[in-house]
């Protein structure tokens, strides 16, 4: 199982805003139901987090007219344990750049 962010943008008007909440809410789904929006922060895109097998699977949470502008994030965990050690290496760049840590440095919590 793993878990996937689904970001689901919609146009930035009272119209679309409105017109995006009656669908996710008249889904019925837990997941869609339960969609956090930013619009009220000038970000207008739900976002909500599924635990499914496949990236495919948590695409398919979606009704499929909203599924063609959805963008689909695999999430990890990583543990103090990991960013101790890797702080412990690099403590100038970590404390100077505040970047995150390029692929393949970190592996995700399993
Ligand atoms: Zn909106």
């Amino acid at each position: 199982m793993a878990r996937f962010l689904i970001e689901v943008p919609h146009e930035a008007n009272d119209v679309a805003c409105g017109q995006a909440v009656e669908i996710f809410l008249r889904t019925g789904s837990h997941f869609m139901t339960h969609a956090d929006f930013g619009c009220a922060d000038g970000e207008h895109k739900a976002w909500l987090t599924v635990d499914v097998e496949t990236r495919q699977e948590a695409l398919r949470i979606l009704p499929p007219a909203l599924r063609p502008r959805a963008r689909i994030v695999r999430l990890s965990k990583f543990s103090m344990t990991h960013f101790g050690a890797m702080l412990r290496e690099h403590p100038q760049g970590a404390a100077e750049n505040r970047r995150i840590p390029r692929r393949g440095i970190l592996a995700p919590v399993q």
